[in-house]
């Protein structure tokens, strides 16, 4: 008990000085992404020139870099899905297209650099490195890349309103293990992974359309009607656009430090969506931690799953079937700028990490506003009998039934499966923590966990020990039966 008190006052004494500091610095000394883009409306194409100051942050000295392409999962005969079976009608509503990269003048320094794109369906740009590069070390990378965005309503595609650019550049694989993380694209769940560095971008596109970015805008001109944009984003783990001529726009100043813009063209409630978006941050701010960024975009956009988070930029569907799914997924995607943006994890190996505990985060939020009719006791039983049934269903079709949590994208086999072993599952799991602790000790939880981690990235044993030491209970055990599918979960 007393050794009990003593660590509470430590976290306490943590979180008055987080409290009063309001932010967090950048991290220093991050790989560099200067991106010269050039938008054509009319080939539904980008033009893009990449020099990356890639940073060793390894322990390991390196003899090539690898970058993910993941526009190729969408090039004709690729390997990849990416959209499940059920969801083609929806994603292509004019048919099968496709879209590419192709990368071209890839240099190292001034040199001419040895690459190859490789991976299992060309997903992979492999640099070799002319000299070997040692821990913390730099090296200047640079390329030409052109993108043809595929008729799709998805992250990286177009739409009947809207241009999403998502996971479009070469970004640098995270180095683990002595390797770089390189997995193919899965239409189940988020297939990314990176970290964070900072960006300078410039973008020309046609001065018709409206622009929705990851950075903060530092000058813009026009030209011939071509606006040309340059942005900044410091210590962000990812960088995307969207393009509209049909966007109106809503702009409010959070704290006098945080400019969050919100793009919508179908939404008749603008304004009260504007004041959730100004509650979340309120009420997670006081809950988890501040929000380190000084802006925050909302853009409902052609997309065919409900939204999509990616730093300082989240995607909301402009096909929900109610105002009050709408709301939903704007709190959903905004809790990923704790839960994946400025905590990063594995989202390919480790989906439940960032999923699981945004949705539980969001069932909070609905528990803490009344107004909403929404209470955690009745969404969790909902969502439990939900579980019991699709599990009861599935086992009756399959014969056998793998509840497990912790498994890469591609372990599961069909979306549903992911979806309720790392969306639902991952919502009770702490929901039950939840209600073991209580509400003290797991904001308690929250606040330690987001604090120890900022710009990093965690895995299962961090969060498992992040929430013992912030709840002051050893919950491995917990955890563990719950991500292992040990727990058995009966309907209400
Ligand atoms: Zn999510």
């Amino acid at each position: 008990m007393k050794k009990f008190l003593c660590c509470a006052l430590i976290l306490c004494c943590t979180f008055i000085l987080f409290a009063c500091s309001g932010n967090f610095d950048y991290k220093q000394n991050l790989t560099n992404y200067n991106l010269g883009l050039e938008y054509n409306d009319n080939e539904k194409s980008l033009s893009g020139n990449e020099s990356v100051t890639y940073v060793n942050s390894s322990k390991n000295v390196l003899k090539n870099v690898k970058f993910h392409l993941y526009p190729n999962a969408f090039r004709e005969n690729s390997k990849a899905s990416v959209v499940s079976k059920s969801n083609e009608t929806k994603a292509y509503p004019n048919g099968k297209s496709y879209g590419n990269i192709t990368v071209d003048n890839v240099k190292v320094g001034n040199e001419n650099s040895n690459y190859e794109i490789c991976g299992e369906d060309e997903n992979i740009l492999n640099v070799n490195l002319n000299e070997d590069l040692y821990p913390n070390d730099k090296v200047q990378i640079s390329l030409t890349f052109y993108v043809k965005l595929p008729n799709i309503n998805h992250r990286f595609g177009y739409g009947d309103n809207a241009v999403n650019i998502c996971n479009f550049y070469p970004v640098a694989c995270v180095y683990e293990n002595d390797d770089f993380v390189t997995k193919l694209y899965n239409s189940n769940g988020d297939p990314f992974y990176s970290e964070v560095a900072d960006y300078n971008v410039t973008v020309k596109y046609p001065q018709n359309l409206l622009i929705a970015t990851s950075g903060v805008k530092v000058s813009q001109t026009t030209e011939n009607e071509i606006n040309t944009i340059y942005v900044q984003a410091k210590c962000v783990r990812d960088f995307a656009i969207v393009m509209s001529n049909k966007f109106q726009t809503k702009n409010t100043n959070y704290k006098d430090r945080l400019d969050i813009n919100y793009f919508y063209y179908t939404d008749e409630s603008p304004d009260k969506t504007m004041d959730l978006i100004n509650e979340v941050f309120n009420f997670f701010e006081d809950k988890v931690g501040v929000y380190p960024y000084s802006q925050i975009s909302v853009v409902e956009t052609n997309f065919v799953h409900g939204g999509m988070e990616y730093p300082n930029i989240v995607l909301i569907s402009d096909s929900l079937d109610s105002y009050d799914t709408y709301q939903m997924v704007v709190i959903h995607e905004l809790l990923h700028q704790w839960w994946y943006s400025v905590i990063g994890n594995n989202e390919f190996d480790e989906g439940w990490i960032d999923e699981g505990l945004t949705e539980f985060c969001t069932i909070y939020f609905y528990d803490k506003h009344p107004e909403f009719n929404k209470d955690m006791d009745s969404m969790v039983k909902a969502s439990t009998n939900s579980y019991t049934t699709f599990m009861r269903v599935y086992k009756d079709v399959l014969g056998s039934v793998d509840t497990s949590m912790n498994r890469p994208l591609d372990a599961f086999k069909t979306e549903p499966e992911y979806v309720y072993n790392t969306y639902v599952k991952g919502m009770l799991m702490f929901a039950s923590i939840y209600n073991i602790v209580g509400e003290k000790k797991f904001v308690n939880a929250l606040k330690y966990y987001y604090n120890s981690n900022v710009y990093e990235i965690v895995n299962e044993q961090i969060v498992i020990n992040c929430f013992s030491k912030g709840t002051g209970k050893d919950l491995e055990n917990i955890f563990r039966s719950w991500l292992d599918g040990k727990v058995v979960i009966v309907g209400m």
